[in-house]
């Protein structure tokens, strides 16, 4: 079969792989049968425990996004909502074994950083305080750059994050205009810089495939990135689905580019990383050979574990609260 027919016969719109169970087998759970699971992951063979937040808040709605978010969430539905994860965490702590030791604490969106960032720190305080750690824990944040000037870096600096995700799509901004997002408030390479200096490691996102991209405009949004050399970096395939989310229907209109030069996108992307002397782990991840995904592929010790179901809901949906995989 040649690549081309492969393509052909696989070019289906499937689930996103980051999750294991995929979104769409996430199944309603009762009480009783939810808190069981919970019980049952302290008898997990590796003990080692991972929260995954999900923040459904954005300040815009990107015309692509995909995810489980609202726009200009009123500061009384975000308290609300900060305050019934505090509740929830306190409703299931007597359920968890205290010797176990925290290795991620992932905080995804929605934006999270689109909210006053005291929730952001005050949820990470009362995660830790309420477990250990292992040594080097990840503690990990997705970022919109847009809104985050140099005292909110220091702000979430102060919180102890040991990971940074920074959400940068591309850097032309005619392509970020088209599809309404907004580009970083300050130079990129100034917030790698900050956040380096705190410790941290940092990620930069990417997605290809949106309306205005080229395969040579992609090229130097990726020799950029390249140029800043972040631990990890994302190019997503841009998904489009305008029948679950109709926004994405705007893109038609502005021209998405032809399937061939969306692939075409991706392997140009590959080749120059690999050439950077990035690994490429998964569909489409890409880290430095040092880092800790790699090494553990290459030791074959990675594997996910899951700890518990997750409340009957998925990112897409709403998840106040559930476990993520984990390398551990
Ligand atoms: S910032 Fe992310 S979650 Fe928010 S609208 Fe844009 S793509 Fe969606």
């Amino acid at each position: 079969m040649t690549n081309e027919e492969l393509i052909a016969k696989y070019n289906k719109p499937v689930p996103r792989y980051t999750s294991y169970p995929p979104a769409n087998s996430f199944v309603e759970m009762g009480e009783e049968e939810y808190l069981a699971a919970v019980d049952q992951s302290n008898n997990a063979a590796v003990d080692n425990i991972s929260f995954y937040i999900h923040v459904p808040f954005c300040q815009h709605l990107c015309h692509y996004c995909g995810c489980n978010s609202v726009a200009m969430a009123r500061n009384e539905v975000v308290e609300a909502y900060f305050d019934a994860l505090h509740r929830e965490i306190n409703l299931l702590l007597p359920h968890l074994d205290k010797g176990r030791k925290i290795s991620q604490i992932h905080y995804g969106g929605g934006s999270p950083t689109s909210i006053p960032l005291h929730h952001i720190r005050r949820l990470n305080e009362h995660l830790l305080g309420s477990f250990g750690t292992i040594e080097n824990p990840e503690i990990a944040i997705e970022c919109h750059p847009a809104y985050l000037n140099d005292e909110h870096w220091e702000q979430l600096i102060g919180c102890g994050f040991t990971r940074y995700s920074l959400g940068i799509q591309d850097f032309d901004e005619n392509v970020l205009r088209t599809v309404n997002r907004r580009p970083s408030l300050l130079p990129v390479e100034h917030i790698v810089e900050r956040l380096r200096q705190s410790g941290a490691k940092v990620n930069l996102d990417f997605i290809y495939g949106l309306p205005g991209q080229t395969v040579q405009s992609f090229a130097r949004t990726i020799a950029r990135a390249i140029g800043m050399r972040p631990n990890r970096l994302v190019t997503f395939s841009y998904a489009h689905v305008p029948y679950i989310y109709g926004r994405q229907r705007i893109l038609e209109k502005a021209g998405l580019p032809p399937e061939a030069e969306k692939m075409r996108m991706f392997e140009q992307a590959a080749e120059q990383l690999a050439r950077a002397g990035y690994c490429h782990i998964g569909m489409d991840h890409f880290v430095e050979p040092n880092d800790d995904l790699q090494q553990a592929l290459e030791r074959k010790q990675l594997h996910r574990n899951f700890r518990a179901i997750a409340h009957g809901a998925s990112r897409h949906r709403c998840m106040p609260w559930a476990y993520r995989a984990s390398v551990s």
